[in-house]
Protein backbone atom coordinates (compact mmCIF):
# COMPACT_ATOMS: atom_id res chain seq x y z
CA UNK A 1 0.00 0.00 0.00
CA UNK A 2 1.62 3.01 -0.87
CA UNK A 3 0.77 6.77 0.67
CA UNK A 4 -0.99 9.50 -1.47
CA UNK A 5 2.43 11.42 -1.35
CA UNK A 6 4.47 8.51 -2.75
CA UNK A 7 1.63 7.91 -5.67
CA UNK A 8 1.81 11.64 -6.59
CA UNK A 9 6.15 11.47 -6.21
CA UNK A 10 5.50 8.37 -8.56
CA UNK A 11 3.55 10.17 -10.65
CA UNK A 12 5.75 12.76 -11.34
CA UNK A 13 8.63 10.91 -11.82
CA UNK A 14 6.93 9.14 -15.01
CA UNK A 15 6.33 12.61 -16.28
CA UNK A 16 9.62 14.21 -15.68
CA UNK A 17 11.34 10.68 -17.52
CA UNK A 18 8.31 11.41 -20.56
CA UNK A 19 9.47 15.22 -20.55
CA UNK A 20 13.34 14.70 -20.47
CA UNK A 21 12.64 11.94 -23.09
CA UNK A 22 10.46 13.62 -25.29
CA UNK A 23 10.72 17.20 -24.85
CA UNK A 24 14.25 19.22 -24.93
CA UNK A 25 14.75 21.96 -22.38
CA UNK A 26 14.40 25.77 -23.38
CA UNK A 27 18.36 26.44 -22.84
CA UNK A 28 19.46 23.83 -24.96
CA UNK A 29 17.06 24.20 -27.59
CA UNK A 30 17.67 28.40 -27.74
CA UNK A 31 21.19 27.51 -27.90
CA UNK A 32 21.43 24.87 -30.90
CA UNK A 33 19.11 27.90 -32.72
CA UNK A 34 22.22 30.19 -32.24
CA UNK A 35 24.57 27.30 -33.45
CA UNK A 36 22.01 27.51 -36.74
CA UNK A 37 22.09 31.02 -37.31
CA UNK A 38 26.00 31.47 -36.91
CA UNK A 39 26.87 28.15 -38.75
CA UNK A 40 28.65 28.76 -42.22
CA UNK A 41 28.81 25.37 -43.29
CA UNK A 42 25.86 24.63 -45.14
CA UNK A 43 26.29 20.74 -44.54
CA UNK A 44 26.28 21.41 -40.39
CA UNK A 45 23.61 24.17 -41.36
CA UNK A 46 21.32 21.63 -42.36
CA UNK A 47 21.99 19.35 -40.17
CA UNK A 48 21.03 21.60 -37.28
CA UNK A 49 18.09 22.36 -39.32
CA UNK A 50 17.23 18.79 -38.75
CA UNK A 51 18.39 18.66 -35.12
CA UNK A 52 16.13 21.47 -34.56
CA UNK A 53 13.27 20.15 -36.65
CA UNK A 54 13.30 16.75 -34.80
CA UNK A 55 13.48 18.82 -31.31
CA UNK A 56 10.06 20.08 -32.78
CA UNK A 57 8.50 17.01 -33.83
CA UNK A 58 9.13 14.98 -30.65
CA UNK A 59 7.51 17.93 -28.45
CA UNK A 60 4.46 17.87 -30.75
CA UNK A 61 3.94 14.24 -31.31
CA UNK A 62 5.73 13.24 -27.61
CA UNK A 63 8.30 11.15 -29.35
CA UNK A 64 11.29 10.44 -28.01
CA UNK A 65 14.16 12.50 -29.35
CA UNK A 66 16.52 9.92 -30.00
CA UNK A 67 15.93 6.28 -30.34
CA UNK A 68 18.59 5.91 -27.40
CA UNK A 69 16.69 6.72 -24.68
CA UNK A 70 19.96 6.49 -22.65
CA UNK A 71 20.61 5.57 -19.22
CA UNK A 72 18.23 6.73 -16.47
CA UNK A 73 19.96 9.03 -13.51
CA UNK A 74 18.06 10.84 -10.82
CA UNK A 75 19.44 13.86 -8.83
CA UNK A 76 17.90 14.22 -5.89
CA UNK A 77 17.72 17.21 -3.28
CA UNK A 78 15.52 16.23 -0.49
CA UNK A 79 14.75 17.33 3.12
CA UNK A 80 15.23 14.78 5.43
CA UNK A 81 12.64 15.50 7.73
CA UNK A 82 9.85 14.52 4.62
CA UNK A 83 8.62 11.36 6.02
CA UNK A 84 8.67 9.61 1.88
CA UNK A 85 12.69 10.23 1.88
CA UNK A 86 14.20 6.54 2.57
CA UNK A 87 11.37 5.48 0.20
CA UNK A 88 12.60 6.95 -2.86
CA UNK A 89 14.88 4.01 -4.31
CA UNK A 90 11.95 2.11 -4.39
CA UNK A 91 9.82 5.21 -5.95
CA UNK A 92 12.39 5.67 -8.34
CA UNK A 93 12.86 2.75 -9.67
CA UNK A 94 8.80 2.01 -9.88
CA UNK A 95 8.51 5.05 -12.50
CA UNK A 96 11.25 4.23 -14.50
CA UNK A 97 10.09 0.74 -14.71
CA UNK A 98 6.92 1.81 -15.68
CA UNK A 99 8.04 4.97 -17.59
CA UNK A 100 9.93 2.49 -20.24
CA UNK A 101 6.55 1.05 -21.05
CA UNK A 102 4.79 4.16 -20.91
CA UNK A 103 6.33 6.58 -23.06
CA UNK A 104 8.14 3.69 -24.39
CA UNK A 105 12.12 4.30 -23.11
CA UNK A 106 14.55 2.00 -25.17
CA UNK A 107 15.25 -0.68 -22.43
CA UNK A 108 19.00 0.06 -21.87
CA UNK A 109 19.94 -1.59 -18.99
CA UNK A 110 22.33 -4.77 -19.36
CA UNK A 111 24.07 -7.40 -16.93
CA UNK A 112 27.43 -6.86 -17.87
CA UNK A 113 28.68 -10.55 -17.31
CA UNK A 114 25.46 -12.32 -18.39
CA UNK A 115 25.17 -9.65 -21.57
CA UNK A 116 21.22 -9.93 -20.23
CA UNK A 117 18.79 -6.79 -20.57
CA UNK A 118 16.39 -6.27 -17.80
CA UNK A 119 13.97 -4.93 -20.09
CA UNK A 120 12.64 -2.00 -18.42
CA UNK A 121 15.59 -0.42 -17.23
CA UNK A 122 16.33 -0.98 -14.10
CA UNK A 123 19.15 -3.29 -12.58
CA UNK A 124 22.06 -3.06 -10.31
CA UNK A 125 22.44 0.58 -9.05
CA UNK A 126 20.27 1.35 -12.18
CA UNK A 127 18.81 4.19 -11.96
CA UNK A 128 21.12 5.65 -10.65
CA UNK A 129 20.71 7.99 -7.98
CA UNK A 130 22.85 11.15 -6.72
CA UNK A 131 21.70 12.35 -3.53
CA UNK A 132 21.54 15.82 -1.45
CA UNK A 133 19.89 15.72 1.65
CA UNK A 134 19.68 19.28 2.82
CA UNK A 135 17.94 20.67 6.48
CA UNK A 136 14.99 22.68 6.23
CA UNK A 137 14.68 22.92 2.18
CA UNK A 138 10.74 22.18 2.63
CA UNK A 139 10.58 19.45 -0.72
CA UNK A 140 12.13 16.95 -2.41
CA UNK A 141 13.71 17.85 -6.04
CA UNK A 142 14.18 15.03 -8.38
CA UNK A 143 16.04 16.02 -12.04
CA UNK A 144 15.98 12.87 -14.13
CA UNK A 145 18.49 13.00 -16.78
CA UNK A 146 18.52 10.45 -19.78
CA UNK A 147 22.55 10.20 -20.73
CA UNK A 148 22.61 8.70 -24.20
CA UNK A 149 25.36 5.88 -24.80
CA UNK A 150 27.24 7.24 -27.60
CA UNK A 151 28.17 10.42 -25.90
CA UNK A 152 29.59 8.28 -22.86
CA UNK A 153 32.33 7.53 -25.42
CA UNK A 154 34.74 9.94 -24.53
CA UNK A 155 34.27 10.59 -21.01
CA UNK A 156 37.56 10.22 -18.93
CA UNK A 157 39.44 10.82 -15.91
CA UNK A 158 42.90 11.29 -15.34
CA UNK A 159 45.03 11.51 -11.97
CA UNK A 160 47.59 14.86 -13.67
CA UNK A 161 51.06 15.87 -11.66
CA UNK A 162 50.43 19.23 -10.03
CA UNK A 163 53.04 20.46 -11.92
CA UNK A 164 51.14 19.77 -14.77
CA UNK A 165 48.14 21.76 -13.47
CA UNK A 166 45.91 23.60 -15.69
CA UNK A 167 47.77 23.80 -19.05
CA UNK A 168 47.93 20.01 -18.57
CA UNK A 169 43.71 20.16 -18.33
CA UNK A 170 43.59 22.01 -21.21
CA UNK A 171 45.61 19.24 -22.94
CA UNK A 172 43.30 16.25 -21.55
CA UNK A 173 40.40 18.47 -22.56
CA UNK A 174 41.02 19.19 -26.31
CA UNK A 175 42.56 16.11 -26.95
CA UNK A 176 39.79 14.27 -25.83
CA UNK A 177 37.37 16.37 -27.76
CA UNK A 178 39.22 16.39 -31.00
CA UNK A 179 40.11 12.54 -30.84
CA UNK A 180 35.98 11.15 -29.74
CA UNK A 181 35.59 13.51 -33.30
CA UNK A 182 31.89 12.39 -34.42
CA UNK A 183 31.25 9.76 -32.11
CA UNK A 184 29.48 11.51 -29.45
CA UNK A 185 26.93 13.47 -31.73
CA UNK A 186 28.65 16.79 -31.83
CA UNK A 187 27.62 19.97 -31.33
CA UNK A 188 28.54 18.91 -27.68
CA UNK A 189 28.01 19.65 -24.26
CA UNK A 190 31.41 19.24 -22.17
CA UNK A 191 31.89 18.86 -18.27
CA UNK A 192 34.94 19.00 -17.02
CA UNK A 193 35.88 18.58 -13.54
CA UNK A 194 38.78 19.08 -11.02
CA UNK A 195 39.63 17.64 -7.60
CA UNK A 196 42.24 15.81 -5.35
CA UNK A 197 40.87 12.03 -7.02
CA UNK A 198 40.03 10.56 -10.12
CA UNK A 199 36.31 9.79 -8.81
CA UNK A 200 35.95 13.44 -7.29
CA UNK A 201 36.82 15.01 -10.74
CA UNK A 202 34.70 13.16 -13.07
CA UNK A 203 31.31 13.36 -10.40
CA UNK A 204 32.09 16.99 -10.83
CA UNK A 205 32.25 17.11 -14.55
CA UNK A 206 29.00 15.49 -14.59
CA UNK A 207 27.23 17.25 -12.31
CA UNK A 208 28.35 20.43 -14.44
CA UNK A 209 28.05 19.17 -17.92
CA UNK A 210 24.37 17.93 -17.45
CA UNK A 211 22.51 20.10 -14.78
CA UNK A 212 23.57 23.96 -15.05
CA UNK A 213 21.80 25.46 -17.88
CA UNK A 214 23.86 26.33 -21.07
CA UNK A 215 25.00 29.94 -21.59
CA UNK A 216 25.49 29.97 -17.26
CA UNK A 217 28.80 30.81 -16.43
CA UNK A 218 30.49 29.48 -13.12
CA UNK A 219 29.55 32.19 -10.59
CA UNK A 220 33.64 31.60 -9.03
CA UNK A 221 35.84 33.75 -12.03
CA UNK A 222 38.43 31.50 -12.66
CA UNK A 223 36.50 28.36 -13.80
CA UNK A 224 34.17 30.96 -16.21
CA UNK A 225 37.17 32.19 -17.75
CA UNK A 226 38.51 28.31 -18.43
CA UNK A 227 35.16 27.68 -19.56
CA UNK A 228 35.70 30.60 -22.26
CA UNK A 229 39.30 29.63 -23.17
CA UNK A 230 37.97 25.74 -23.70
CA UNK A 231 35.02 27.14 -25.45
CA UNK A 232 36.72 29.13 -27.61
CA UNK A 233 39.38 26.50 -28.44
CA UNK A 234 36.60 23.25 -29.49
CA UNK A 235 35.09 25.99 -31.76
CA UNK A 236 38.17 26.51 -33.40
CA UNK A 237 38.80 22.51 -34.09
CA UNK A 238 36.62 22.51 -36.76
CA UNK A 239 34.87 19.65 -36.10
CA UNK A 240 31.66 20.80 -36.30
CA UNK A 241 27.70 18.90 -36.10
CA UNK A 242 28.11 15.11 -36.59
CA UNK A 243 31.65 16.02 -37.66
CA UNK A 244 31.25 17.76 -40.85
CA UNK A 245 32.89 21.16 -39.97
CA UNK A 246 31.88 24.12 -39.18
CA UNK A 247 32.07 26.77 -36.26
CA UNK A 248 30.32 24.99 -33.02
CA UNK A 249 31.51 21.94 -32.22
CA UNK A 250 30.54 22.65 -28.39
CA UNK A 251 27.45 24.36 -27.51
CA UNK A 252 28.91 25.09 -23.89
CA UNK A 253 32.01 24.17 -21.60
CA UNK A 254 30.65 23.70 -18.02
CA UNK A 255 33.38 23.72 -15.25
CA UNK A 256 33.40 22.45 -11.45
CA UNK A 257 36.28 21.85 -8.96
CA UNK A 258 36.55 20.92 -5.56
CA UNK A 259 40.08 21.78 -3.65
CA UNK A 260 42.62 19.04 -4.59
CA UNK A 261 45.04 17.06 -3.08
CA UNK A 262 48.84 19.02 -2.73
CA UNK A 263 50.36 16.17 -4.73
CA UNK A 264 47.27 15.53 -7.00
CA UNK A 265 45.28 17.07 -9.92
CA UNK A 266 42.55 14.90 -11.01
CA UNK A 267 40.54 16.11 -14.09
CA UNK A 268 37.14 14.62 -15.40
CA UNK A 269 35.90 15.41 -18.48
CA UNK A 270 32.00 14.36 -19.51
CA UNK A 271 30.43 14.64 -22.68
CA UNK A 272 26.71 15.11 -23.50
CA UNK A 273 25.34 15.07 -27.29
CA UNK A 274 22.90 17.90 -28.12
CA UNK A 275 20.09 16.05 -26.88
CA UNK A 276 20.93 16.57 -23.29
CA UNK A 277 17.79 15.57 -21.67
CA UNK A 278 16.84 16.32 -18.15
CA UNK A 279 13.57 17.68 -16.36
CA UNK A 280 13.05 18.78 -13.14
CA UNK A 281 10.29 19.18 -10.11
CA UNK A 282 10.04 19.88 -6.70
CA UNK A 283 7.54 18.02 -5.04
CA UNK A 284 6.24 19.50 -1.58
CA UNK A 285 4.92 17.96 1.75
CA UNK A 286 1.13 19.06 0.64
CA UNK A 287 1.80 16.99 -2.56
CA UNK A 288 2.08 20.09 -4.60
CA UNK A 289 4.09 19.64 -7.40
CA UNK A 290 6.03 22.36 -9.20
CA UNK A 291 7.73 21.60 -12.60
CA UNK A 292 10.84 23.70 -12.75
CA UNK A 293 12.05 23.08 -16.25
CA UNK A 294 9.19 23.26 -18.14
CA UNK A 295 5.86 24.06 -18.98
CA UNK A 296 3.33 21.69 -17.71
CA UNK A 297 -0.04 22.68 -17.80
S1 LIG B 1 24.91 10.31 -28.53
FE1 LIG B 1 22.97 11.39 -28.12
S2 LIG B 1 22.13 11.99 -30.12
FE2 LIG B 1 23.75 10.44 -30.45
S3 LIG B 1 22.61 8.48 -30.55
FE3 LIG B 1 23.29 8.75 -28.42
S4 LIG B 1 21.61 9.81 -27.38
FE4 LIG B 1 21.26 10.00 -29.57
Amino acid sequence: MYSDLEEIIRKTVVKLLELAATDLPEDVENTLKVAYEKETNSMAKSMLKSIIDNVLVARKWRYAICQDTGTVIFYVKADPKIPVVSDLPNILRRATAEATNLIPLRPNAVDPFTEKNSGDNTGRYIPWIEWDIVKDLGYIEITALLKGGGSEAPSIAKTLTPAEGLKGLVKVVLETIYESGAKPCPPVIVGVGIGPTADIAINLAKKAALLRPLGIRSSDPNAAKLEEILLEAINKMDLGTHGVGGVTTALDVHVEYAYRHPASFSVGVVVSCWALRRASARIYPDGKVEYISHKVL
